[in-house]
């Protein structure tokens, strides 16, 4: 069965070229997977995962558009259709300079998984633009939005392809972006969750992320008789998924100690408290400023820059029981899994998508700490944008405690999907096979379902 999986590597390598996070992602999930195909010669006999790793539909396209000085900018747009087996193209649009074909193929595989994990009729996507909305006014980055979505809008649709934000696609932007659709298709419809609670949003989507991670962690916790009461907590980045991991670690009676951006990192030996998030909310979401500005006000605290070139990042190094990785990709190399294990680290719970090389991935497995990993442990925010195509559809809204509760049961369906699967297939604890295989069966039985499509 592994030269299964090196053959199969292989081929992606081939075919796919120059997309790194691409083969490490389909990697990963290969290597799990090798536990099923060896129980189930259908699959492998009807190519299902071979299929998988295909994207449905591409869409690669030109965003011109005019900057504050009346300069023409051009920005790539893209859409990656992975996988509509189980339900409409669900996930996110990234705006970062960084992205790329390989890095949003990456994403629309792992949203596979982690949407049919959610139990909710999502199948997977990913879109986005290399365009940097940092350093930008509101008016140009509404303008790049609406030249965006004037060609996104002819291949998306509320049951079509439904997309939601990511790393710099916050509220704001995803305002802009519907605005621009209803007026291109004279359509009000819930063709992009994350919207305004006034306009067909749903309470507690821009918490559910955040929240979910906790609640997974706590999960996790729960199978060692544990809580996070008490227990001091690492996060990382200060966007949306960060600033909501914080609330909820706070809520839950846990100690956060660092927070950062792609600046820098602070540390905070006193804990961040709700003022102090309350503060950082303010100065990411509101002055869009750095998170080197939080010494200013509070100077117990240190601030370390970034050093890109370094070893290993300082954030990993400190004393604690519980870290939040919520920033980006490949953030916890080797040296700091290391480093986290060493601190007293036993429980990761992954906010950002694939924020593990697979070497730390592997360390984890392998001294059997509660690792959650992103598809599992950061499917949340896509299950509450689930939720909110389904009161779109309705034309109604749940109550906070509502949307909350079903998100708290969800984040416990999809634990007890991955603990139970990881043990079924003789790997107890290993919630990396647990979410692969999981998320995996479903998708796979309804390929077989509706045939060579
Ligand atoms: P935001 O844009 O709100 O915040 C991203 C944060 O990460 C910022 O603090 C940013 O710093 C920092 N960051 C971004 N790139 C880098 C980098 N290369 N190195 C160091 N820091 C970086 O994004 P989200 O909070 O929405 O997303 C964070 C992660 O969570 C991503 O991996 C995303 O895919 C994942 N995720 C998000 C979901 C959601 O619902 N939003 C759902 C599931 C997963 P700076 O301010 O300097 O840019």
């Amino acid at each position: 069965m592994s030269n299964y999986v090196d053959d199969l590597m292989a081929e992606v390598k081939a075919k796919n070229p120059s997309e790194p996070e691409f083969h490490q992602a389909v990697h990963e999930v290969a290597e799990s997977l090798t536990l099923v195909l060896e129980r189930h010669p259908e699959y492998r006999q009807a190519k299902i995962l071979e299929r998988i790793i295909e994207p449905e539909r591409v869409i690669l396209f030109r965003i011109p558009w005019v900057d504050d000085q009346g300069n023409v900018q051009i920005n790539r747009g893209f859409r990656i259709e992975m996988n509509s087996a189980i339900g409409p193209y669900k996930g996110g649009l990234r705006f970062h300079p960084s992205v790329n074909l390989g890095i949003l193929k990456f994403l629309a595989f792992e949203q596979v998984f982690k949407n049919s994990l959610t139990t909710l009729p999502m199948g997977g996507g990913k879109g986005g633009s290399d365009f940097e909305p940092k350093g930008k006014s509101d008016s140009e980055v509404m303008r790049f939005c609406q030249a965006f979505m004037t060609e996104l809008q002819r291949h998306i649709g509320p049951n079509t392809d439904v997309p939601a934000g990511d790393i710099g696609v916050g509220g704001r932007e995803i305002g802009y972006l519907f605005g621009q659709y209803k007026k291109i298709r004279n359509e009000f419809t819930g063709v992009l969750t994350g919207k305004g609670i006034n306009w067909g949003g749903s309470l507690i989507r821009p918490e559910a992320t955040g929240y979910g991670a906790v609640y997974f962690a706590s999960e996790m916790l729960a199978t060692r008789g544990e809580t996070l009461e008490g227990k001091t907590c690492l996060v990382s980045g200060s966007g949306n998924v960060a600033q909501f991991t914080t609330e909820k670690i706070l809520e839950l009676g846990g100690k956060v100690v660092t927070i950062s951006d792609s600046s820098g990192y602070i540390y905070d030996d006193e804990g961040i408290d709700y003022n102090k998030l309350k503060f950082i909310i303010d100065l990411k979401n509101v002055k869009r400023g750095r998170i080197k500005e939080y010494v200013e006000t509070y100077p117990n605290a240190e601030y370390t820059p970034l050093d890109a070139n370094a070893p290993f990042n300082p954030l990993w190094n400190h004393t604690a029981e519980c870290a939040f990785p919520s920033a980006t990709q490949n953030e916890i190399n080797l040296k700091d899994a290391e480093n986290l294990l060493e601190n007293g680290v036993y429980v990761v719970s992954e906010g950002a998508n694939m924020p593990t090389t697979p070497e730390g991935v592997d360390l984890f497995v392998e001294r059997k700490i509660l690792y959650g990993p992103g598809k599992a442990a950061n499917a949340g925010g896509v299950a509450v944008s689930g939720l909110e195509m389904a009161q779109n559809s309705m034309r109604f809204g749940w109550t906070r405690e509502e949307v909350d509760n079903r998100l708290h049961l969800i984040m416990k369906s999809i634990h007890k999907t991955c603990f139970d699967t990881a043990e079924k297939y003789g790997t107890p604890g290993n919630y990396v096979n647990g979410a692969n295989i999981g998320g995996f069966i479903k998708v796979a039985d309804s390929m077989l379902d509706q045939g060579v499509v």
